[in-house]
């Protein structure tokens, strides 16, 4: 019972630095991962092929001032 042989790990490529992170073969689409290398913030965008990405935690920056809404009174 001790067979290990299904530990494979996926490579990915940081966008930032370029350097080779390896990730468990665990690892899902969205699954945030931080470059070893940079301390950059990245997330997995797709699996296959595996692509790692820039995760935006800032979110989308809308406002929605300004839109000349009139008051019916
Ligand atoms: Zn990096």
């Amino acid at each position: 019972m001790s067979q290990n042989l299904n530990n494979r790990r996926l490579k990915a490529r940081c966008p930032e630095c370029l350097a080779a992170l390896w990730l468990k073969e665990t690892a899902e689409q969205w699954d945030p991962v931080t470059c070893p290398e940079c301390h950059t913030a990245l997330e997995i965008v797709s699996l296959h092929p595996l692509t790692l990405d820039y995760l935006d935690d800032w979110g989308e920056d809308v406002d929605e001032e300004g839109l000349g809404e009139e008051e019916w009174g």
